[in-house]
């Protein structure tokens, strides 16, 4: 059997599995892995990823990598990774393929995930797709037409960087800038906002728990957040008419809380004809969306 390896390099760990060519994952390995203990070296992140993926290589036709970064169009050259400085205009694939012996595909995490929901998921009879990830940070990946929109530097659809708040004291983001809908939606802001509202320190999942409880402050930031949520789908449905919405990531586990506010604020801010047309649908593929888009890209499916 032609097995692919897939990887979805994260934060702090790294998936790594073998996929056979309809999709199913065949084994599969979880691994810490903190790249920005690597420091300011390239040459130390590149060879640090090398050690890992080597083992599982040696199995694999091709090799397909999610990646936090913006990569230029489908040459897998590296333009930058915010969280790893040391990382830039790196050619990141041609230099992993040639340590690991095999055709090696690299792109951004999220545009991944919109690729495994494309090709394996929720949205495989659609041509025109938003996939939207809400987890640590918010992001998003735009498949049009059939085909990845990539964008001139490889930032197409920042959707977590959309401007949902306009007031001078909106929520600061992790960007610099206020307002995005990434300081309202993300786990890490949902959090910091409890905590700014409430006094209390609690992750996202222990504030879900305390919604579900009829937390009045836990409640109102994720129906808040899902409002903020379909406020900018409704700008994304409005720039490029697309009708099908995929959403994955960790703080869709209060999709009964979000949905609600998210919807109607979608409903309310499309123009009349796209209204009750666009549907929103949470990731059938759970948490394996990003690592099959990997896959698919080694399948050579894009
Ligand atoms: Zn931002």
């Amino acid at each position: 059997m032609k097995y692919v390896l897939a990887a979805d390099v994260g934060g702090t760990n790294i998936r790594t599995a073998l996929i056979d060519p309809a999709g199913n994952i065949v084994s599969e390995q979880r691994q810490q892995l903190n790249l920005s203990a690597c420091g300011n070296s390239a040459q130390h992140i590149v060879a640090t990823l090398v050690s890992f993926l080597q083992p599982q290589a040696k199995q694999a036709t091709a090799i397909g990598i999610g990646f936090p970064g913006f990569f230029h169009g489908q040459t897998g050259v590296l333009a930058a990774s915010p969280n790893l400085p040391a990382l830039q205009e790196l050619p990141l694939a041609d230099i992993l393929k040639e340590r690991l012996g095999c055709s090696v595909q690299v792109q951004n995490d999220a545009l991944c995930a919109a690729l495994g929901e494309f090709h394996f998921g929720a949205a495989r009879k659609s041509d025109d797709l938003l996939h939207i990830t809400l987890g640590t940070g918010v992001g998003g990946g735009l498949i049009l037409q059939g085909k990845p929109l990539y964008g001139e530097g490889g930032m197409a659809c920042e959707f977590g960087h959309l401007c949902v708040n306009t007031n001078v004291d909106a929520a600061l983001c992790a960007c610099g800038k206020r307002g995005c809908l990434e300081a309202y939606a993300s786990a890490t802001a949902i959090s910091f906002l409890y905590h700014q509202r409430t006094g209390k320190t609690l992750d996202a999942f222990a504030i879900y728990q305390s919604a579900c409880s009829q937390d009045p402050a836990a409640m109102h930031l994720f129906s808040e957040a899902g409002r903020y949520i379909g406020e900018a789908m409704a700008t994304a449905v409005k720039l490029l008419d697309i009708r099908h919405i995929t959403i994955s990531g960790g703080v869709t586990g209060a999709w009964e809380i979000l949905q609600p506010s998210m919807i109607d604020a979608l409903e309310d801010h499309v123009i009349s004809p796209q209204q009750g047309h666009v549907s929103v649908s949470l990731s059938t593929l759970k948490d394996q969306g990003g690592i099959l888009g990997a896959a698919s890209m080694a399948m050579g499916l894009i």
